[in-house]
């Protein structure tokens, strides 16, 4: 098997080693100081790609390729066109050019733009992103690519990712250059751990809610939940562990480095997570690993569920956000060994909790999804308070330096920078905290927040472009210094006194710290309308602007996206509520009723002496959560119209939020009661205890 995984590692791949030995090697050359230097491709250069990838992609089987994005909403698109291409005499050659490589032309009007794009105008193009590869998927050639308007606007998550991955770049090397380091990139890295249920495909099938919504919109609790805590590393069911080899090799083959796997916390949930790579490569990487699992988990009877919260009452399922700064040499969130690569660690440090404070309401945006709304805060999962864990040695260091005080750490010793050497952070220290939302762990940090649902190309272009933002101030201001080595440090320790308050090592699911985080004056938006503005905020916009990452009419799309999504999410979920009551539930509680009230009154003809009392009491429950489902789903349905009528989409969204939500809380209330009592022969949708406790 090992020498099997170096056999078929990348062999879907069209990677540096495969360029390497078909291209050219002017082309080769060329192309690659496209990819390590960004220099514009030129066609011909192009068309001898094509054709080299062509060849390549056919002798894998492909016969169509494609542009392959990452629309506003929704995971990746692709549209393929076939390489053939008749020849007039009846015959047919198989073609590829430089231009259909670097440039496709989706028809772009069914795509959410936010009223970026008038569908007349309906104009877009994609152009390919020669960093991340082009791969071979289901005899397609896949082309990673970007998608902006005719006009120049980003109409997908990928090129402001690209954007900002860029801006921190050039920042980031002005302060290494500072430091004496001439380096032409700083790119950041991210490893995303995915999570996700497994649940057997015929109990999916009977579920109408998890087909078209991905969550449970009725269920009674499991008898038994995770109470047990018996799932967390467990052993692994064999038919999940085969699925689990089968994506393994899969993921391989695309040249993915998927590296752990484990079952988490609920029963049948399940974590994957690869080798980090650069911020745009890793996410596309777990857009096709989320996109390999669903496709293979039906082969082993199984359903792969990606939703945030497929089940009340257990953990959701997340996506932490592993990402850090590297030059070709070194991690630059890696406290390093001397007092110099000390003193720089702080810099990067200080500019990523100053970035993280001041554009925390920014940054919830990034997570801000109808799904993700059921975990933040919902302490299973951080709050959507956004706090910065640094774990309690690194947090004394930082103390010590803001307050001018001998450092109290294990080994005592006074804090001068640029003298000192900082204590070894160990891995233990850094990394026990699981209710942050932001952890400093020992060389990178974890942002938690993000729902296994998502697309991390929000999160990270926030990120990357506030960090960039700081590190530009630092820089400014470093330049002009006489004194390097002091005004680093005076930097450092400025930073430390302003932002110390985003800076959190206790329990994030307290009340407690609710209370005082809304002391330190932290944004604490419980939901996704109430997040959502911080898009249009001016701040915002002009931190976007600043890098050239989105304008503001971009930014104003997108918050319109996001809340008509949203509002969007909520209908489905609702009408799909109302047609489940309406359609599956009552008539089961009816057909029960009646045989029970026929067992009665059998009863009772043979004997007025028999009793009937068990039949009386479960009637009389049923009856009464009848008559409460029926009119919760007036009420919701109401409710839903009312909400659907209104204009705006922000009227729209919070009218969901406010009024729908809840309308669909209840009816599920009394729902989930009819289910305890209801036998099990009628009621039409699998228990929760049967989907969580499968063999
Ligand atoms: P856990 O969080 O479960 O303890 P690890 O700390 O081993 O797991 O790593 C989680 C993820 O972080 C992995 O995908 C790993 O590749 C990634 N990671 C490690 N170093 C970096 C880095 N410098 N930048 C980005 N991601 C990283
Ligand atoms: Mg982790």
């Amino acid at each position: 098997m090992a020498a099997n995984v170096m056999q078929i590692y990348g062999t879907k791949v069209f990677n540096e080693y495969v360029m390497k030995e078909r291209l050219p090697s002017a082309t080769y050359k060329s192309l690659k100081d496209t990819l390590h230097k960004g220099t514009p491709l030129d066609l011909e250069v192009a068309n001898v790609v094509a054709s080299v990838m062509k060849r390549w992609a056919m002798e894998l089987g492909a016969t169509h390729y494609t542009h392959w994005f990452q629309p506003l909403t929704g995971i990746t698109s692709e549209k393929h066109d076939s390489f053939l291409s008749p020849v007039g005499d009846g015959t047919a050659i198989m073609e590829f050019s430089g231009k259909e490589l670097v440039r496709g032309e989706p028809d772009a009007s069914s795509f959410p733009s936010g009223g970026l794009r008038a569908t007349c105008e309906a104009r877009g193009y994609t152009a390919w992103d020669p960093t991340s590869y082009a791969f071979v998927k289901d005899d397609v050639l896949c082309i990673p690519t970007a998608f902006v308007s005719y006009t120049g606007e980003a109409l997908d998550k990928k090129t402001p990712l690209l954007r900002s991955m860029n801006a921190l770049s050039a920042q980031a090397c002005r302060i290494l250059k500072l430091f004496g380091k001439d380096v032409a990139y700083v790119s950041t890295t991210v490893g995303p751990e995915q999570e996700y249920f497994l649940i057997k495909k015929e109990d999916y099938e009977a579920r109408q809610d998890l087909i078209l919504t991905g969550r449970t919109l009725f269920g009674a609790p499991s008898v038994k939940g995770q109470e047990l805590e018996e799932h967390y590393f467990g052993v692994i069911r064999p038919k999940v562990s085969e699925f689990m080899k089968e994506l393994d090799e899969e993921l391989w083959k695309l040249g993915i480095p998927a590296k752990t796997k484990h079952n988490e916390v609920a029963p049948c949930q399940h974590e994957l997570a690869p080798i980090f790579d650069t911020t745009n490569v890793a996410i596309d990487h777990n857009l096709l690993t989320m996109e390999m699992m669903k496709r293979l988990a039906p082969k082993y009877g199984l359903v792969c569920l990606q939703h945030e919260k497929p089940f009340e009452g257990v953990n959701g399922s997340g996506k932490h956000n592993n990402w850090s700064m590297s030059t070709t040499k070194e991690n630059l969130l890696d406290p390093g060994d001397t007092p110099m690569e000390n003193l720089q660690f702080l810099v990067f440090l200080a500019a990523v909790i100053k970035a993280v404070d001041e554009y925390a309401d920014l940054l919830r945006t990034s997570v801000a999804t109808p799904g993700n709304d059921h975990r933040l805060g919902a302490n299973e999962a951080p709050p959507a308070i956004i706090s910065i864990f640094v774990g309690e040695e690194l947090e004394a260091v930082i103390d010590a330096i803001a307050s001018d005080s001998p450092y109290a750490g294990p080994t005592k010793m006074k804090m001068d920078l640029g003298v000192d050497v900082l204590p070894k952070l160990s891995k233990d220290t850094t990394d026990r905290n699981r209710t942050s939302p932001f952890a400093f762990t020992g060389n990178k940090f974890e942002f938690r927040m993000p729902g296994s649902a998502e697309n991390l190309s929000d999160a990270n272009t926030i990120l990357n472009t506030a960090v960039a933002k700081e590190l530009k101030g630092y820089a400014d201001e470093l330049e002009q210094a006489e004194d390097f080595r002091a005004a680093v440090i005076a930097l450092v320790k400025r930073t430390i006194r302003d932002h110390r308050r985003v800076i959190f090592n206790g329990n994030g699911y307290t009340a407690e710290w609710e209370a005082e985080a809304e002391k330190r004056g932290l944004p604490n938006k419980k939901y996704t309308p109430a997040a959502l503005p911080a898009l249009i905020d001016p701040k915002n916009i002009a931190l976007m602007e600043q890098f050239g990452v989105l304008t503001r009419i971009e930014m104003e799309s997108r918050y319109e996206v996001e809340m008509e999504h949203y509002a969007k999410i909520i209908n489905i979920e609702a009408k799909t509520m109302l047609e489940i009551a309406n359609k599956q539930l009552l008539p089961a509680i009816n057909s029960y009723m009646g045989d029970l009230a026929n067992t009665a009154a059998t009863k009772l003809a043979v004997s007025e002496s028999l009793s009937v009392r068990s039949e009386t009491k479960i009637l009389a429950r049923l009856s009464k959560d009848a008559d409460e489902m029926v009119d919760a789903i007036d009420a919701l349905s109401a409710a839903e119209r009312a909400a659907q009528a209104l204009e705006s989409s922000t009227d729209k969204a919070f009218a969901f939020h406010d009024k729908v939500l809840p309308a669909m809380e209840a009816l599920r209330a009394v729902a989930d009661d009819a289910e305890v009592v209801c036998g099990e022969d009628y009621w039409p949708l699998p228990s929760y205890s049967r989907m969580l406790y499968y063999v």
